[in-house]
């Protein structure tokens, strides 16, 4: 080993760019941060190659003083921060003060800026292993420009692990579209090899941000989402955006937002309490679409906990867990048919391709426990079916196979409105219900509905299926859960830490129907078991609950496993295929949809209906083209 020496400038900055640099994405991040945190209101970036070659980013930002420009390419130099305490409430998106020494580093860097205050711009470039900047005189408007050439030219090694054009814009873009997302009043645009790829321009009304979204997620996912905005007064957190439908499930997790005041995150607590939000409706292996808004008083969350700070830390993980679990989960569950139908074309949303459809607000009720209230955007479009109707089903003893059934012929008798309908509509009657009036079942398997837009058709066991299972999980909640004790005692070894949780929700435990107690340091027992629950493995159970409330502060394990147990129930008791249903009984399930939680989709997450409205129709016989 040679003797200790202190490394170059350059070197140093070199090492310290493998952390934050590594690919033209991460640099298009770095220089589009600065950009918004210098206030600019818009911002243009200029891609060839895949920014291998070049990446120009111009914006109208507040400029750098002269006599800054020097220090802005060295490392360790930010006007961000001042002392330690700063780190605790940051607002701005960088704080280290070290992304372009870094990028300077590993490619040839320019950086322009023009003050207000300034007569003409300068400009600054490093040279050499010590990293001195020169400055020279240059023309530029109000703002700054960064222009990265020929990226990692002096680190071959790094050069080596760069993909294709394709892919390195690819990655590019994704950076380019998550901080749109995350501002949407600064307008955005980029170019590659001289084509134009995004041009955003600011968005200030609901409408516009909607657009915003569907020219960066797609317009089936805003067509297919519903809209969020709810605080929690208590905690001061909020959460807005947009949710896709659980029937506008993904196969991979590549439509998945979550920003933490402004700032795009990736982070464990988040996505579990949105997995477990949509844990009931999703089919297996299924991904949920959200654009998700998170805002919170800065110094709960800490966001200097990663170099590229992708991942954050918050202070009060199992209130944000909670708050986003509770919100998602209510609002899912209130989604009905009828919020996923198409108004008519209004003048506020003609300028969608296809009819926006119904974006629904959710307020956070007064009181925690509460239900929470739909506030609809457009009430003359969606009735007064959007908001909850607090239907309670007459239904309401322990599930049993033959009452399924029972409550299928029932139908009629339960629904003497509905039994009353013929099939045909009246047209002087008053409004038509969302999912309309049955006219015909198809062989045995879907039931057809005419309503206001055309034609409905509904998987008629799907559809009942999930009727059936809420109403099981909701008598199965209004029960008082039926336990009973083990033959022999279930002893358990657990660490201390899982021992203690045991003891902290001991309550939580019994109101589940579990009776545990601590035996000693390592040691709990199980004296009684829910009695579904009896013949599964308890042990496993009980491990992964402690594992889940240690971690989440709460665990759904258990209402999950009686749920699936519920499910499977519901799926042998609804009604098969090839069952002959009269018009009345149709009709009676029509209306159970409409008020049903969750019923657009089925147990398994499949759609339990869709709608050809007049236009598809239309299309499909070339009328009136
Ligand atoms: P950080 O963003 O962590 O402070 P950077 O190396 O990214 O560190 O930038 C160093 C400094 O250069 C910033 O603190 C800021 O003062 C200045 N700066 C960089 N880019 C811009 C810009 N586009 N507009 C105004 N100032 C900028
Ligand atoms: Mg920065």
């Amino acid at each position: 080993m040679s003797r200790i020496h202190l490394l170059s400038p350059r070197l140093a900055n070199q090492i310290a760019a493998g952390e934050v640099v590594e690919r033209p994405a991460s640099v298009i991040k770095e220089i589009l941060e600065n950009s918004l945190d210098a206030g600019a209101s818009k911002v243009d970036v200029e891609i060839e190659q895949g920014g291998v070659k070049l990446m120009r980013v111009r914006d109208n930002g507040s400029g750098i003083d002269k006599e800054d420009l020097p220090l802005a390419l060295s490392r360790h130099a930010t006007s961000k921060i001042q002392v330690l305490e700063d780190l605790e409430s940051v607002g701005s998106l960088g704080f280290r003060g070290e992304a372009l020494a870094s990028i300077s580093s590993v490619s040839r860097l320019s950086l322009t800026s023009r003050q207000a205050s300034q007569e003409n711009a300068w400009q600054v470039q490093t040279e050499g292993r010590d990293m001195e900047a020169t400055t020279e005189p240059a023309a530029h408007p109000e703002g700054t420009t960064v222009e990265v050439k020929d990226l990692f030219f002096n680190t071959p090694a790094r050069r080596k692990f760069l993909k294709t054009e394709k892919t390195e814009f690819r990655h590019l873009d994704e950076v380019v579209k998550r901080l749109a997302l995350s501002r949407f009043d600064v307008a955005f645009q980029l170019r590659h090899n001289g084509k134009v790829i995004h041009q955003l321009r600011q968005a200030d009304s609901q409408l516009e941000q909607e657009r915003r979204v569907a020219n960066i997620c797609g317009s089936a996912f805003i067509d297919n989402a519903l809209n969020v905005d709810v605080v929690a007064e208590a905690s001061g957190l909020r959460l807005w955006g947009w949710v896709g439908l659980p029937t506008f499930s993904r196969s991979q997790a590549d439509l998945q937002y979550f920003f933490v005041n402004g700032r795009m995150i990736k982070d464990k607590v988040v996505t579990h309490a949105v997995r477990q939000a949509y844990a009931d409706v999703l089919y297996h292996g299924r991904f949920p679409a959200y654009v998700l808004y998170l805002e919170l008083d800065p110094s709960l969350v800490d966001v200097n906990v990663h170099p590229t700070k992708h991942e954050v830390r918050f202070r009060e993980s199992r209130l944000v867990h909670d708050f986003l679990f509770r919100t998602l989960h209510r609002l899912i569950a209130d989604m009905r048919p009828q919020d996923q139908l198409g108004g008519e074309r209004t003048a506020e949303n003609v300028g969608f391709e296809q009819g926006l459809q119904p974006v629904v607000a959710v307020q956070e009720p007064s009181h925690e426990q509460g239900r929470m209230a739909f506030t609809q955007r457009s009430p003359t479009r969606y009735g007064e079916g959007a908001v909850s109707s607090g239907y309670r089903s007459s239904y309401s003893q322990p599930p049993s196979q033959g009452l399924v059934n029972d409550q299928l012929a029932g139908y009629a008798a339960l629904h003497p409105d509905s039994a009353q309908q013929t099939g045909e509509i009246d047209e002087a009657q008053e409004e038509c219900p969302p999912m309309g009036y049955a006219v015909a079942q198809l062989h045995g398997v879907y039931i057809l509905a005419e309503n206001a837009q055309g034609l409905i058709v509904v998987d008629m066991h799907a559809a009942h299926e999930r009727i059936v299972y809420e109403r099981m999980k909701q008598s199965y909640e209004e029960d008082v859960v039926r336990s009973q004790p083990l033959l022999v005692p279930l002893s358990l070894a657990v660490s201390e830490r899982e021992a203690d949780c045991s003891e902290e929700y001991a309550d939580t435990f019994k109101r589940l129907g579990f009776e545990l107690a601590r035996m000693g340091e390592e040691t709990i027992v199980v004296r009684q078991v829910p009695v579904s629950l009896a013949k599964g493995n308890v042990e496993q159970l009980i491990r992964d609950v402690l594992s889940d409330m240690l971690v989440y502060g709460e665990s759904k394990r258990i209402e999950q496993h009686i749920n699936e147990l519920l499910g499977t129930m519901a799926c042998h008791g609804a009604v098969r295929a090839n069952r002959q249903l009269t018009i009345p009984e149709m009709n009676a399930l029509l209306r159970d949809m409409e008020n049903t939680e969750r019923s657009g989709q089925c147990n398994h997450g499949r759609p339990t209906w869709s709608q050809m409205t007049m236009n598809d129709l239309d299309k499909l016989f070339m009328r009136g083209q």
